[in-house]
């Protein structure tokens, strides 16, 4: 039962995870709040079409995501992409849990970085249809012209949201966190300490294993 009635209201964050860091969490954790959402799915990326393919295996990525999450209610890892051949389209994996859970709402997290590019995603514009858009700022990325025209087309119905089980694009207002994979791959590549950028699940993860020594990406 949904903290707003009968309905079923899924937040999705896909990401590569490499790792896992706050950056993605805690604008999760508001947006959960801020929306009333009942679950959010962390969706580790299996196969990555629109960057060049992670060293780390999906599998250490997801275990690092699932560590994130252990002990936090409504947050749960969803492996779908990681059992899926082929590239991991988004519009695929919400297409599979809008079959699962023809009655609830999805809302598609994504960061400011990801909806300026998301016209190069496979059959973007199908997004729309599966589920609703939520945007969560981030430190350092503005809106270019396609993110500020989709605003206009479909961001003056966060009301109608409520009413819907797709085709709107939120704002919600998270806190900004100047984190991403890539800074911390590049700290534990100099042999840095993440703490605090990353939950200390993750961190004793991190410091046990040698996957991001010599890490150049
Ligand atoms: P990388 O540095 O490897 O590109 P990343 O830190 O951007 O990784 P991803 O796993 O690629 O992390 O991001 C998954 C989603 O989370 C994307 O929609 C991205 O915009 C969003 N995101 C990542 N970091 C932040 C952040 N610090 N604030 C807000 N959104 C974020």
């Amino acid at each position: 039962m949904s903290a707003r009635g009968a309905r079923l209201n899924i937040g999705v964050l896909g990401g590569t995870f490499d790792p896992v860091h706050v950056g993605h969490l805690r604008p999760a954790l508001e947006v959960k709040s801020a929306l009333a959402l009942d679950q959010i799915r962390l969706v580790p990326c299996h196969l990555t079409p629109h960057r060049p393919q992670p060293a780390r295996s999906t599998a250490l990525r997801a275990d690092m995501t699932q560590a994130a999450l252990d002990g936090l209610d409504g947050f749960v890892v969803d492996p779908r992409e990681m059992r899926r051949e082929g590239p991991s389209y988004t519009v695929d994996t919400l297409a599979s849990m809008r079959e699962e859970a023809p009655e609830a709402a999805l809302y598609f997290l994504l960061g400011v970085d990801s909806l300026n590019g998301l016209d190069g995603w496979h059959r973007w514009r199908e997004l729309f249809a599966l589920s609703h858009l939520v945007l969560m700022r981030r430190p350092g990325h503005t809106l270019n012209g396609f993110a500020t025209s989709l605003i206009e087309e479909y961001g003056a119905c966060a009301e109608r949201a409520l009413q819907t089980q797709a085709g709107c694009l939120l704002s919600v207002d998270t806190t900004e966190l100047r984190v991403s994979s890539t800074a911390i791959r590049a700290l534990l590549a100099r042999g840095g300490d993440p703490q605090f950028l990353v939950p200390d699940s993750v961190r004793t993860l991190l410091l046990d294993r040698t996957d991001y020594q010599d890490c150049h990406d």
